[in-house]
């Protein structure tokens, strides 16, 4: 079981609990300091960013030092249990700072301070404050009542925040790509997610400002964006004024024409939304890259209707299958759940199944762990014992891994350009680059002078499992 814990660990969870700071900082400027750290998904570690904007203009600066932060902020995830169990350890380890440093405040970010409210000040005595994300405007307000000794909550949830007029501060970036916000919430309430109770309604971001946010980054020096939402499909903006629709194909579009050397990923599509659009948009512009992360969840109808997901296994393959016929060089990723309530052995191998038809590149993985509130909690029962559950998450990730290897090994002799995104972390003398599908891409510096940032082709000689190897062509 340990060899598991490693393998998930080295497949989901390598950001998380990341303490952020930006890349240059100002000592002068700040009078006070902020220290945050966060859980979960991308749209949470961009969250943080739009956090420390609005601490920014309060005179915090950012540390990557919670020993120095008059501020401690834990931006959470409440997606499974285990995520809440890691915060909840990490509250404790805080409470030590505080205890040396009575002064400082503690507070609760993001879907678990949603999910517990108030309930966390009384379980949790050492936070102070407690936000929903939809509620960080209100900040500044609340570190200021906490001054004072109360305690701050508010976890209201929105129908139309965005945070749109909020330039994110880019944070632990590697001056090379960032990530955009496009919408907020999800409608869908697949039936285990905690995330339409955490996160609201779903909501789309006005598109003038993201393609605004894109250029801006452009002009920074940045060469990758990648469009952040739950269900980005479901991006749907109207212009009242103009009286048109803009749908996420559209806006992919407009982001793609900011400039030719920007490249555009995004993330995540619900294989019940994505449209042909959307592909062919793809398979139009050199800059969106070729790659799609369409979490499949299992490979079962009965257990995807359970989930209450919307999709058949064959509408989910013919998918797959449109994808592969409009955009041929396309990467594929995929979330799978094992062990949700009923899952037979017979289910289970329908998810192995539906993995190899689709040959994924990469797969984020995960066994069922109910959460209280969600449609699965209430109506279906956890019935699938623990060990079975693991067995199976053991069986899906040894299957990705043949999988994923099968895929580098394809791409052993091919050609590809790639972004340089920074040195690579076992060599100094060797660069750290992306492929559109992508795959990360090692090889050495030499002495061509490039730099990160930079566009480079280069021609693959080996692989492993998780990485291509090659040399600049
Ligand atoms: N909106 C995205 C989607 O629909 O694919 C991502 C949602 S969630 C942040 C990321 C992944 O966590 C899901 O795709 C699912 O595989 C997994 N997940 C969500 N709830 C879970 C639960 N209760 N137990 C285990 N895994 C879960
Ligand atoms: Fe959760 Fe489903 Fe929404 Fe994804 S699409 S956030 S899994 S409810």
């Amino acid at each position: 079981m340990e060899e598991l814990k490693l393998q998930q660990k080295e497949i989901v969870e390598t950001r998380q609990g990341e303490a952020f700071a930006p890349f240059t900082k100002d000592e002068n400027v700040y009078t006070k300091k902020f220290y945050i750290e966060s859980y979960g998904c991308q749209m949470n570690f961009s969250d943080s960013e739009i956090v420390a904007s609005i601490l920014n203009k309060e005179g915090f600066g950012a540390t990557r030092n919670c020993e120095e932060a008059d501020l401690i902020f834990v931006n959470t995830c409440s997606i499974r249990e285990k995520a809440e169990q890691t915060v909840r350890k990490r509250l404790t380890e805080f409470r030590k700072i505080k205890e040396s440093r009575p002064g400082i405040l503690v507070g609760v970010l993001g879907c678990m301070a949603e999910r517990l409210k108030s309930k966390f000040l009384e379980e949790e005595k050492l936070v102070d404050i407690v936000v929903g994300p939809d509620a960080y405007r209100a900040l500044p307000a609340l570190v200021q009542e906490a001054e004072t000794g109360q305690k701050a909550v508010n976890v209201m949830l929105s129908r139309d925040e965005t945070y749109a007029d909020i330039s994110p501060v880019r944070l632990n970036s590697n001056g090379v790509s960032a990530f955009i916000s496009i919408m907020r919430g999800c409608n869908n309430m697949c039936s285990f997610c905690v995330v339409p109770f955490t996160r609201g309604r779903e909501r789309s971001r006005n598109p003038l400002s993201i393609v605004a946010e894109a250029r801006d980054l452009f002009d920074r020096g940045f060469k990758e964006v990648t469009l952040l939402g739950q269900n980005v499909d479901s991006f749907y903006f109207l212009d009242e004024e103009k009286s048109e629709t803009i749908t996420f194909a559209k806006l992919l579009e407009m982001v793609a024409q900011v400039h030719p050397d920007l490249r555009v990923r995004f993330s995540t599509s619900h294989p019940k939304d994505i449209t042909e659009d959307v592909l062919h948009t793809i398979a139009k512009y050199e800059n969106i890259c070729s790659y799609i992360h369409l979490p499949v969840q299992s490979g079962s109808t009965r257990i995807l209707q359970l989930m209450n997901r919307n999709y058949t296994r064959e509408w989910y393959m013919a998918k797959i299958a449109q994808i592969k016929k409009i955009i041929p060089d396309c990467g594929i990723s995929s979330d799978m759940i094992t062990g949700f309530c009923t899952e037979t052995e017979q289910d289970h191998q329908d998810t192995l199944s539906i993995m190899r038809f689709s040959e994924y590149d990469y797969a984020y993985m995960f066994y069922y762990s109910e959460r209280p509130g969600t449609l699965a909690a209430r109506r279906h029962t956890d019935d699938v014992p623990l060990e079975i559950k693991k067995r199976r998450l053991q069986e899906v990730v040894d299957m990705q891994y043949q999988l994923s290897l099968n895929s580098n090994l394809k791409d052993v002799g091919k050609t590809f350009k790639v972004l340089i995104e920074g040195e690579s972390k076992k060599s100094e003398n060797d660069w750290m680059a992306r492929n559109s599908q992508n795959k990360v891409i090692v090889f050495p510096k030499g002495e061509h002078g490039f730099q990160k940032g930079d566009y480079v082709t280069v021609k693959v000689k080996e692989c492993n499992k998780a990485t291509l190897l090659g040399v600049v062509v």
